[in-house]
Formats: structure tokens, C-alpha cells, sequence
């Protein structure tokens, strides 16, 4: 096949060039009210990879950024955690045959670490995406939590824009007795 990004013949969908290079992470963090939100891309920089979602295309994009991203990290992070980590998605629902989430927390197991898979599921599928910070504001995602109490968990999304969705996926956590570490998306729009 060829890689998406230079079109060289390549085995997977980004060549190693491309992966090494262009795709090299290059960790930022926000603070959302108290929430720390670390990110390893700027929107802009994959912005074409990210538009994939919900297309066939997206399902091979998604797993192949987070086995660059996710899986180093959260393998760097159990190394010095004494204490076992939850990874909580914000909402998998499934659309276009697969959930882009769930691709990214499905390569974050590792020993010590449990991925809950559909724990939080967005009540409201209103799409956010070019829409103004009021209009977010104004249609909530109303998530449910359906995981194990008394745990910590690492939130992951795959962009954080405003940080309204990761703030309300917090809310819902806490009240649910689950302590929320940090947050982790592939890309942020700022
Ligand atoms: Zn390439």
C-alpha cells in the first residue's frame, strides 16, 4: 500500500519516515478547571488524518496514531504508578461501523492497565463539530456512567476544542465516586 501521508509504497498506512517525522508526538498540556489535559498533536498539523473519522479510512488512522501516541505513553505511565489505572473513553459509540475512541483506548491495555470500554456514553449524539462555544453550552452531551466505582481512570478523546465535553465528562465521573487523573486526546485545536 501506500503511506496517506507521502504516498510511498509503505506496509502500513503511515511510513516509517512519516511516522518518525511528521507524526512525531510533541506533548502539550491544557488545564480545564483543574483538570490537566495533555495532547500530542495540534489539530492543524493532522488535521486530514483526523478528518478520516467515520470513514473506512478513519478505522486504520485511528489505531495506527494511537499505537504512536497512547500505547507509548500509557506504557511510560504504569512504570511509575503504584496504583491500578482505569482508561475511560468519552463516549464509543459506535458510527460509520466502529468507534474511533474505542480505537484509541483498545491499544492502552497493558499490565496494570484495564480499559472500560462503553462506561460513558454520550446521552445528546448532538454533533458539536464548527459549533459555537454557546451552542455547547447549551446542548450538553448528558453523559452516563456505567463503570466500577472507586477507581482512577485516565479520560481519552480525540480532540479537545473548548474542553466542555472532558469538564462535563469529569462532572459525571466524580459524582459517580471515580477519581479522574488527567486527560488525554490525540489532538487540540489551540
Ligand atoms: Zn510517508
Amino acid at each position: 500500500m501506500r503511506c496517506l501521508s507521502c504516498h510511498k509504497l509503505s506496509f502500513s498506512i503511515f511510513c516509517k519516515r512519516c511516522k518518525n517525522e511528521l507524526l512525531k508526538p510533541s506533548i502539550s498540556k491544557r488545564n480545564i478547571d483543574g483538570l490537566g489535559v495533555y495532547s500530542f498533536y495540534k489539530y492543524y498539523n493532522i488535521e486530514d488524518f483526523l478528518l478520516t473519522k467515520h470513514t473506512p479510512l478513519g478505522f486504520r488512522v485511528y489505531g495506527e496514531l494511537s499505537k504512536i501516541t497512547f500505547k507509548p505513553f500509557i506504557r511510560e505511565f504504569i512504570k511509575n504508578s503504584n496504583i491500578p489505572i482505569y482508561i475511560v473513553g468519552v463516549d464509543e459509540s459506535v458510527k460509520s461501523g466502529y468507534s474511533h475512541v474505542a480505537l484509541l483506548t483498545h491499544q492502552m491495555r497493558y499490565k496494570g492497565v484495564k480499559v472500560l470500554h462503553n462506561s460513558l456514553i454520550a446521552q445528546n449524539r448532538v454533533n458539536y463539530s464548527g459549533k459555537s462555544l454557546e451552542f455547547r453550552l447549551e446542548n450538553p452531551r448528558e453523559f452516563i456512567y456505567k463503570g466500577r466505582e472507586d477507581i482512577n481512570i485516565i479520560l481519552v478523546d480525540d480532540i479537545i476544542t473548548t474542553g466542555i465535553t472532558l469538564k462535563e465528562a469529569k462532572r459525571v465521573l466524580n459524582i459517580s465516586g471515580v477519581n479522574t487523573l488527567f486527560a488525554l486526546t490525540l489532538a487540540t485545536l489551540v
